[in-house]
């Protein structure tokens, strides 16, 4: 008896995922709301709701967030010299708008990773 698995691109998911879009098809949502997967694709009826992303996407959104804000802060003269509450007043809204703004692609990326690699309990 043979096994046949369907060949999968990593990079497709990824890609797709990234975008928001089923990872199967690409062209059907992969969001209800926002962060919310679907139970399936209204496009091609792939079950995209079996991805469990649990942790991994807030993980990656935190570690992507801390590097492109805690990178420049050493090389920018402003955080030194400005008062304190003025560079906080700057930073917050940055990381806020930064991780919310990240994390649904990083979630569908995520899922699209899952989907190519065939992992649908990541937990
Ligand atoms: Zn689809």
């Amino acid at each position: 008896m043979t096994i046949k698995f369907k060949q999968r691109s990593v990079w497709d998911g990824f890609r797709r995922g990234l975008g928001g879009k089923c990872p199967d098809c690409g062209k059907g949502p992969l969001f209800t709301a926002y962060l919310k997967i679907a139970p399936s694709c209204p496009s091609c009826g792939h079950a995209v709701g079996e991805y469990h992303a649990d942790d991994g996407p807030a993980y990656f959104t935190i570690l992507i967030v801390g590097h492109l804000v805690v990178g420049p802060m050493l090389f920018l003269d402003f955080v030194r010299t400005w008062p304190v509450v003025w560079v906080w007043a700057l930073l917050i809204p940055c990381i806020i708008g930064l991780s919310l703004f990240l994390l649904p692609r990083v979630k569908g990326a995520f899922v699209g990773v899952q989907w190519a690699v065939g992992d649908r309990s990541a937990a």
